[in-house]
C-alpha cells in the first residue's frame, strides 16, 4: 500500500514538475499570435515574418476565424473546410509555427458577433500573447474587415476578467499590429515596422503551394487565369514566384519603413519585405521595445 502511495506521489511530483517546466519554457519565449479571416491569409501577409520569428525561438500561432468554406468555385461545405484544415495544419508546418488554428465559422459570413468575439478573447488570452497581429477594418472582403473589426474589439476586453471569464485574463496588454494592405481610404496604411523576407521567402512559397485550393484552383479561376496554372506540379512554384507573392513591388512608402529599421544600404539590399502598422490600440511599444521584439531589424 505504502508503496503504491510514495509511486503515485513521485508521479504527481514529477508530473508538476514537467508541467512546470514546461510553463516556464513556455513564458521565455515570445509569443505571437496572427488571426485573420481565412486559412491562408496569415501566409499571404506576413508568411515570411512568421517562418523567421519561428527559426528565431519564438512561439507563433495563426488563428483563422472563418473555415474557408466558401472559397472555391467546385467544392463546399463541409468538405471544403476540411480539405482547406489540412492545407492549413501542411502550412504552418512549412513555415515552422506552432500551430496553424481553423475555427469553424463559415467563410463569406462573418460579422463582428459577441461570440466570436469571445472565440478572438480565448484564443489571445490561451496564447498568452506578447504580439498579436489583425486585418485593418477597410479591407475589400467583408470577412476580412469583419476579423479585423473582431480583433480590436478583443484589443482591451483582454485584460478584463469580467469578460469572457471562462478564460483568465491577460496580466498585461499584447503590442496589436495590423498586416499590410492596399487600401487608401480613410487613410493609407502606415509602414510603421518593415521587415526585409528574403532569406524565408522560398518559406513563404512553400507555404502557399500547400494551399492547392486556393493558388492553384480557386484564385486562379476567380480572376480568370486558371489556364495559366502548369499541370506539371515542379513548375507551380514558379508559378506563384513569378504570380502574385513574387510580382509585389516594394512601394517607396514601404521602402522607407526599411531605411528606418535597418539603414538605407541593408534597406535597398531586399527584393521582399512585409509591412506592419501599429494599432492605437494595446500596449503602445517604443522603437526600442520593437528592436527588442524584432531583432532582425538590425541597422548597418
Ligand atoms: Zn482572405
Amino acid at each position: 500500500m505504502k508503496k503504491i502511495l510514495f509511486t503515485i506521489l513521485s508521479f504527481m511530483l514529477f508530473s508538476t514538475t514537467a508541467i512546470k517546466a514546461q510553463q516556464d519554457e513556455k513564458d521565455d519565449r515570445i509569443r505571437v499570435i496572427a488571426i485573420f479571416a481565412h486559412p491562408d491569409d496569415g501566409d499571404a501577409k506576413m508568411g515570411g515574418t512568421a517562418a523567421m520569428l519561428a527559426e528565431m525561438g519564438y512561439a507563433v500561432k495563426f488563428v483563422s476565424i472563418t473555415n474557408g468554406d466558401a472559397g472555391h468555385h467546385e467544392e463546399g461545405g463541409g468538405m471544403l473546410a476540411k480539405r482547406r484544415r489540412e492545407e492549413a495544419a501542411e502550412a504552418g508546418r512549412r513555415l515552422g509555427i506552432d500551430e496553424y488554428k481553423v475555427l469553424d465559422n463559415h467563410d463569406g459570413e462573418l460579422l463582428p458577433e459577441l461570440h466570436i468575439r469571445q472565440q478572438v478573447i480565448r484564443e489571445i488570452r490561451t496564447w498568452n500573447a506578447d504580439i498579436v497581429l489583425g486585418l485593418r477594418p477597410n479591407d475589400y472582403h467583408p470577412d476580412h474587415r469583419y476579423a479585423g473589426v473582431l480583433v480590436q474589439d478583443a484589443a482591451y476586453m483582454v485584460v478584463v476578467p469580467n469578460v469572457t471569464p471562462d478564460t483568465p485574463p491577460l496580466k498585461k496588454n499584447p503590442v496589436f499590429l495590423f498586416m499590410e494592405d492596399r487600401f487608401q481610404k480613410p487613410n493609407p496604411f502606415s509602414h510603421d515596422i518593415v521587415i526585409g523576407i528574403d532569406e524565408t521567402f522560398e518559406k513563404k512559397v512553400d507555404a502557399f503551394d500547400a494551399h492547392e485550393s486556393q493558388v492553384y484552383e480557386w484564385l486562379p479561376w476567380v480572376s480568370g487565369n486558371l489556364d495559366k496554372v502548369p499541370d506539371d506540379p515542379s513548375k507551380r512554384k514558379d508559378f506563384l514566384r513569378n504570380g502574385f507573392i513574387g510580382n509585389q513591388k516594394i512601394s517607396e512608402a514601404k521602402r522607407q519603413g526599411l531605411v528606418k529599421w535597418y539603414g538605407t544600404e541593408k534597406a535597398n539590399s531586399f527584393k521582399y519585405a512585409e509591412s506592419f502598422e501599429i494599432c492605437e490600440y494595446g500596449h503602445q511599444p517604443t522603437d526600442e521595445e520593437i528592436r527588442k521584439l524584432f531583432p532582425m531589424l538590425v541597422k548597418e
